[in-house]
């Protein structure tokens, strides 16, 4: 049985004072039991270690947006798993479609952070997701399953044991747009099935959240959903009403 995740990627958004509220609006809304999901923020850099203070012995865990690919050293403004692990963080966003698209990250990029992040004891997210001309184009499966693949052939089957995967299609990201249940349902059955020809097992432990443009209104459907396990939410988890209406969406 696969716990659901639900995870809260607050970008580059907020303030001192805006986070402080909403991570007390989260502990206050989201108590141990009112949501069978897991939970989780991603907030900036600079406001880990206030979400770390807050979120101590509440229900709601910590997660990074980004992680550098190396350990330590030379390397200006990047921020390494061991750093962030320091700060009571747990997981951390891979892939995500803005870092691949406005930061150039290739797969193989993606996948040595993938591996970075593991070494040091922290879960991936591991993001995948195609764009709107890659699926009308037919491709969109072939794209997703590629950028898996890259995880899968640098890390091996058994590192996604300790990893999750999100379904963020990129037409669906801070669009509003959402996809639907049976469009997502049927992209996370492709990506299980490709886990399922590695390793079976571990194909039924991996929890594939979806991401993109999820509310309060559209989680209910897309999380009953037999191979979404939970979701990556940006723009309505600012919101700790509407995150916390997300959280309790699942069943
Ligand atoms: C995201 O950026 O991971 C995301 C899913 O954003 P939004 O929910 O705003 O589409």
């Amino acid at each position: 049985m696969r716990r659901s995740l639900v995870a809260g990627n607050w970008k580059m958004n907020g303030s001192f004072e805006s986070s402080t509220e909403l991570l007390k609006a989260l502990v206050s809304g989201l108590g141990e039991g009112e949501s069978k999901a897991e939970i989780l923020v991603c907030p900036p850099f600079p406001y880990l270690a206030l979400a770390q203070q807050v979120l101590s012995n509440s229900a709601v865990g910590l997660g990074a947006q980004n992680l550098s690919e190396q350990s330590a050293g030379a390397f200006t403004g990047e921020v390494s798993a061991a750093m962030l692990k320091e700060f009571g963080v747990s997981y951390v966003i891979i892939g995500h479609s803005e870092r691949r698209a406005l930061y150039a990250e290739s797969d193989d990029f993606v996948a040595k952070k993938f591996a970075a992040a593991q070494v040091q004891g922290l879960c991936p997210i591991i993001c995948v997701g195609e764009t709107l001309e890659q699926r009308e184009s037919g491709h969109a499966e072939t794209v997703v399953c590629e950028q898996l693949d890259a995880i899968l052939d640098q890390c091996g089957v058994k590192a996604l044991a300790h990893a999750v995967v999100a379904y963020e299609p990129v037409w669906a990201i801070g669009t509003g747009k959402t996809a639907t249940p049976s469009q997502a349902q049927q992209m996370h059955s492709v990506l299980r099935a490709a886990v399922a020809r590695r390793s079976t097992q571990v194909a039924g432990q991996l929890r594939i959240v979806y991401g993109g443009s999820v509310n309060a209104r559209t989680a209910r459907e897309l999380f009953a959903q037999p191979d979404i396990d939970g979701g990556l939410v940006g723009g309505a988890s600012l919101k700790a009403e509407d995150f916390i209406s997300i959280c309790k969406s699942v069943s």
